[in-house]
């Protein structure tokens, strides 16, 4: 095998990573901080993250899919893992098979896990005010989980990034679950629900987005570390006369003689068009607006003010997940979900 030099890259801080996690399992109170790892740990690498939090004394993980919990194994020493969208029928051979448990989410799913008489202990996911998974509070308490051997009983919020009374109200509706049934821990908090305090927290919370960097909330601003910094190498420098044009669309015309940088990155790489007028890049301490539309695989920036920049060169593209959600309208968490498989993954 050659080793092929990747153009675009994304450069991890493991040292990031760890200190918000950290930072989570403070404000968590007296409950265990756990971590979310679905989506190939929102785009940084499932198994990496999982390596760097275990190695840090996150013992709690939670993944979609059983495809993402048979991506994670061997599980490092000591580590439990939950998979959120629990066992359709389609997942008993692999729920048998893997050291995970299925986050129950319906009464189907109940009576499944049952009639596969795996006595072995699940999670149960009781619906508070989400509507999405989950049983419904009344299916709950009435009779359909007697017996099971339920590790841990979850719910979660559907407004923790708001100021709602919903919070309120789904507190509240979980302490009463909580009563209700007999569990050996209870979790309800998200990121943004670990923001809202630590009554919160009850005995393990979930959050995913901070760890990755993600502002959830105003509480955590300042104390949530940048992780992912993506990186692109330029393909060539070009000149540009004033009133030509760049791109698909020609939407761009140099407004004077210019030098243009053209980056190995694009909308296939989860760059999307809507970061056109909104994003920009570094270059050795110089800012590069970005010019034009975003192709496939090509993005132009302006690099007129940027000396001696070359083909080959590197351009950090400015991903503060705030900033940038601001002016694309992508939320923070489709800013990591959507980097593509084009990138490598460099973990520092
Ligand atoms: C994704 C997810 C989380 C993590 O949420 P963040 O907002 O990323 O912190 C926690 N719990 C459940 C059930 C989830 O689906």
């Amino acid at each position: 095998m050659i080793a092929i030099p990747s153009p675009l890259r994304l450069r991890l801080d493991s040292a990031a990573l760890v200190a918000n996690w950290r930072w989570l399992a403070t404000q968590s109170g007296g409950a265990a901080c756990g971590a979310a790892v679905k989506a190939n740990g929102y785009g940084l690498g499932a198994r990496e993250v999982m390596g760097h939090l275990a190695a840090a004394g996150c013992r709690d993980f939670f993944v979609a899919t059983w495809a993402e919990a048979a991506a994670l194994m061997p599980l490092p020493e000591g580590v439990s893992l939950s998979v959120l969208h629990g066992v359709g029928e389609a997942d008993m051979v692999a729920a048998r098979l893997l050291p995970a448990r299925p986050v129950l989410g319906s009464l189907e799913q109940v009576a499944r896990w049952r009639a596969a008489g795996e006595g072995r202990p699940c999670d149960v996911m009781v619906d508070t005010g989400m509507s999405r998974l989950g049983l419904r509070v009344e299916e709950a308490t009435g009779g359909a989980l007697a017996g099971l051997a339920i590790d841990t009983l979850l719910s979660h919020l559907a407004s923790a990034d708001e100021e709602s009374d919903q919070n309120a109200r789904q507190l509240a509706a979980f302490r009463e679950v909580r009563q209700a049934i007999t569990a050996r821990r209870y979790s309800l908090a998200n990121s943004a629900g670990i923001c809202l305090g630590a009554e919160y927290g009850f005995d393990l919370t979930r959050p995913g987005l901070a760890l990755y960097g993600g502002t959830p909330r105003g509480e955590a601003a300042g104390h949530i570390r940048q992780v992912v910094f993506p990186e692109t190498r330029l393909l060539q420098v070009r000149t540009v006369h004033v009133g030509e044009t760049v791109g698909y669309g020609a939407t761009w015309t140099a407004p004077r003689d210019s030098r243009i940088a053209v980056a190995n990155l694009g909308y296939a790489d989860g760059f999307l068009r809507c970061h056109a007028g909104a994003a920009s890049a570094t270059w050795q301490g110089h800012a590069l607006p970005l010019v034009g539309r975003v192709s496939m695989d090509l993005t132009a920036f302006d690099a007129s003010e940027a000396g001696a920049i070359a083909e080959g060169d590197w351009l950090s593209i400015d991903y503060d997940l705030l900033v940038v959600s601001a002016a694309t309208g992508l939320s923070q968490y489709e800013l990591l979900t959507g980097l593509g498989n084009r990138f490598e993954r460099r973990w520092g």
